[in-house]
């Protein structure tokens, strides 16, 4: 017998499914509100203060969390004069999205990337021999004008970047690459976000000697960039001619009392609603493990997230929530799609909103709290939101 091409399972109607879920999570209510208008307006604060006259927003990791394409655009009509990835193929897809904006990638791809690289008109930072030979080549092959990069000095961080003992003959280099220009020239904090620490002066220092070192050499880039947030909110004597926020960006402070008086709005709420309500007596328990026992009969209420979602196990009995106004805790196992909170006597029925970050009323529970509770840092924690969770963007 020959199954009729509309029968659900056919070909037919998975590939109809594949086209309705685009919207991950369309119909399930769960979902992060990210404010365009606040992370535009936080670029423009953090512009405003800083003793540079440029910024690049650093919108890799999606954005951190808060959707990539978007996030860069708000940050562009707050006032920012770049953008900074990751990845190439981050820059493809700010590219493609039609942002025309200039893009540093923050790391040497494989050698394999250059041709993407210089398709999408990213710009690429260096510091190895071998990748800035690779670019070299593929930049005269290609003829037009000389392609500009940025090169990065490691001063202390010792992650990537040309090591000190290694700089003279990296300027010397990229001076010399026929299809390369100099651009850019920079480096990286490691504790900027300690602002007592003696090797952000190390680190500063540093920086100038290699300014310093260039300049002796007949190099003069146009950019030379040393501040993340941290330092874009504290370090203005090392601004020098553009700073390099991410996390500020989106309203969030490296270090609790950053900001100073800068005003910073976070641009995510997570929220959801309840999917179910029960009452439970005193003495049993609920979820996987039965791990958490009601001491008392409660409301025990269903949240449609998981950790699936980013909402981590190790947030089971752990965290805690927004109903009503108030916080509340979560009672046992986080699961893979849904976790369950102790609503005490509280007047609550399915549907009722539910805030896992963000402010409701008058309490609020932030990326910062899931961090304490987490044993981690605000950035894990928005970059730790699911892909699954739809974004939803308030206009800026
Ligand atoms: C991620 C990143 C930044 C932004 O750092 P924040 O602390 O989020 O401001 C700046 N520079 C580099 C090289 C980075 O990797």
């Amino acid at each position: 017998m020959t199954m009729p091409t509309s029968t659900p399972g056919s070909v037919d109607s998975v590939a109809r499914s594949v086209t309705q879920s685009t919207d991950p999570g369309a119909w399930r209510p769960t979902w992060v509100e990210v404010d365009l208008g606040a992370i535009a307006a936080n670029v423009a604060a953090l512009k405003a203060q800083a003793a540079a006259p440029r910024l690049m927003a650093v919108v890799k990791a999606d954005g951190y969390g808060h959707g990539m394409v978007p996030a860069a655009r708000a940050a562009l009509a707050g006032g920012a004069d770049w953008l900074a990835v990751a990845l190439v193929e981050e820059g493809q897809t700010l590219r493609a999205a039609g942002v025309d904006a200039p893009v540093l990638v923050l790391t040497e791809p494989p050698p394999g990337a250059v041709g993407a690289l210089l398709d999408a008109r990213l710009t690429p930072t260096v510091y190895s021999p071998e990748f800035t030979a690779a670019l070299d080549r593929e930049a005269r092959d290609r003829g037009g004008a000389r392609v500009g990069v940025h090169l990065k000095l490691d001063t202390g961080m010792r992650r990537v970047g040309v090591p000190p003992a290694q700089w003279e003959d990296a300027l010397r280099r990229v001076g010399a690459a026929e299809g390369l220009h100099l651009e850019g020239l920079w480096s990286h904090f490691a504790v900027a976000d300690e602002p007592d620490h003696p090797f952000i002066a190390h680190q500063a220092r540093e920086f100038r000697r290699g300014l310093a070192l260039a300049a002796s050499l007949g190099l003069r880039p146009e950019f030379a960039h040393l501040c993340n947030s941290a330092g874009t909110l504290h370090l203005h004597d090392e601004h020098h001619d553009m700073v390099r926020p991410g996390l500020a960006v989106y309203g969030l402070e490296p270090a609790p009392g950053l900001a100073g008086a800068t005003r910073l709005r976070p641009a995510l709420t997570w929220r959801s609603q309840l999917s179910f309500v029960k009452r439970v007596a005193a003495g049993e328990a609920v979820s996987y493990g039965l791990r958490w026992t009601a001491p008392r009969e409660t409301t025990i209420g269903s949240v449609p997230a998981g950790y699936a979602d980013g909402v981590t196990r190790a947030l089971s009995d752990r965290g805690q929530v927004l109903l009503c106004g108030r916080r509340v805790p979560i009672a046992g196992t986080v699961c893979m799609d849904q976790f369950l909170v102790d609503a005490g006597e509280l007047p609550v029925a399915a549907g009722d909103e539910v805030v896992l970050i963000g402010a409701q009323g008058d309490a609020a529970v932030t990326a910062d709290d899931w961090a304490a509770w987490l044993g981690t840092i605000n950035y894990e924690v928005v970059c730790g939101i699911g892909k699954r969770v739809p974004r939803r963007y308030l206009g800026p």
